[in-house]
């Protein structure tokens, strides 16, 4: 049997009936059907406001919006973060009514004209990929006679790692080579844009808080080099993040305190040429992806050579990631529960599987749960981020699962 993931404090602390946002998970699903994500807006706003608490003040938030762009979630989170971040024009067609242009930023490979064209009309800033990118940005902003505001987003020369910060750049889709980029930044000056800075993601879910402390350093001091080398101070930085949350067994959180504590040392100490430079930091999963659980009904128990399976009615067409085949190289599991089972003793050894005709839709591999039924609602936790729109919700067919906010009043 195998081990499952930690489930998140403000659930695990649960006896008996699983709830969320005061509602039992059964109540839940027989208002919005079965398969339900739903996303308890309580545990988003306790995580901004742990951040806010111990980041240096002055250090905005920024929101990934790929982490979870469902609307009423977005809508509501854009009044308490201080900037949102997208990666197409579709997610900057989805924002833009939630949060002025100048606090919208849009960053990613391959955006094509009309992309560039939307976001300079709308006057949020591009975080240029290349120098090819900032070329067609400067040009489509003199063609429609408005100074596009661009950042620079570097591929930096060292990299968030899961355990440490390695050292020495790679070739990468994403960002100017750090190298490159002191002579693009006096390009795009030279050319009457808005210069905004510099934008620095040098990875994701991070545990290790000694590598962010590192990284954040690091990142600090290259954005400190480009800017003298290019000779132009940049009016914001963007850290980057990176934050990670606990998903398996043995993973930890992160020391947010002490990341905050570190990176007030980092920027009181920094140079001249930064003094009145802006710093975000932004976030996806850190602060969405514990607070949304997704729930599925038990449609079958089946026994199978010895083994128990139970059949939902959802599966990885919904949430990819807790079946293992979302960025992980190793499959292990999720934390999940039988939802009127909380706190109950385990005892019987079953895989949860999905409604897929593919071996690899298991959202729970040989664990041990208490006994679940037909109809029984099994309830999959850190389902807040990367779910439903990083899942190839097509595949097979079956309808779309409901997505609710709740708690955000
Ligand atoms: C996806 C992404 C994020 C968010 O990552 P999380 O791991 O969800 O915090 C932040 N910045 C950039 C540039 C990204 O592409």
């Amino acid at each position: 049997m195998k081990p499952i993931g930690p489930i998140p404090p403000a659930f695990a602390d649960q006896h008996d009936m699983l709830t969320i946002a005061g509602r039992t998970a059964d109540a839940w699903v027989a208002e919005h059907g079965s398969p339900v994500f739903v996303y308890d807006f309580g545990g988003v706003r306790a995580q901004v406001e742990r951040f806010r608490a111990a980041m240096p003040r002055g250090v905005r938030l920024h929101y990934a919006v790929k982490a979870n762009p469902y609307a009423p979630l977005v809508q509501a989170i854009a009044p308490l973060v201080d900037g949102l971040d997208v990666a197409s024009a579709g997610e900057l067609a989805e924002v833009r009514v939630f949060k002025p242009a100048a606090a919208i930023s849009f960053a990613g490979p391959g955006k094509r004209d009309a992309e560039l064209d939307s976001a300079v009309r709308a006057g949020v800033t591009l975080n240029v990929e290349s120098k090819g990118e900032a070329r067609r940005a400067i040009a489509i902003g003199a063609r429609l006679g408005v100074a596009p505001r661009l950042a620079v987003r570097v591929n930096p020369d060292l990299e968030l790692r899961g355990s440490g910060m390695k050292m020495g750049g790679r070739a990468s889709p994403f960002g100017v080579d750090a190298e490159r980029v002191p002579a693009l930044v006096r390009e795009i000056v030279a050319s009457g844009a808005d210069w905004r800075g510099f934008h620095i993601f040098a990875g994701s879910q991070a545990l290790d808080s000694d590598a962010l402390i590192e990284t954040q350093a690091a990142t600090l001091a290259l954005a400190a080099r480009l800017a003298e080398e290019s000779g132009h101070a940049p009016p914001m930085i963007n850290l980057g993040g990176g934050f990670g949350i606990p998903h398996f067994s043995g993973d930890r959180p992160i020391d947010l305190e002490r990341i905050g504590a570190a990176l007030h040392e980092t920027l009181a100490a920094r140079g001249a040429m930064l003094a009145d430079t802006a710093f975000a930091i932004e976030l996806g999963r850190w602060l969405v992806g514990e607070a949304g659980v997704y729930l599925t009904r038990v449609v079958d128990r089946k026994e199978s050579r010895g083994e128990t399976f139970l059949v939902v009615d959802g599966g990885l067409h919904h949430q990819l990631a807790a079946s293992g085949n979302f960025g992980t190289v190793v499959r292990r599991n999720y934390p999940v529960a039988i939802a009127h089972r909380m706190g109950q003793e385990p005892d019987d050894p079953v895989s949860v599987v999905g409604c897929l005709c593919t071996p690899l839709d298991r959202l729970a591999d040989r664990v041990v749960l208490p006994r679940a039924d037909v109809g029984d609602v099994i309830a999959i936790f850190i389902a807040g981020a990367y779910g439903l729109t990083a899942s190839p919700s097509a595949f097979l067919g079956h309808p779309a699962p409901a997505e609710v906010l709740a708690g955000a009043s």
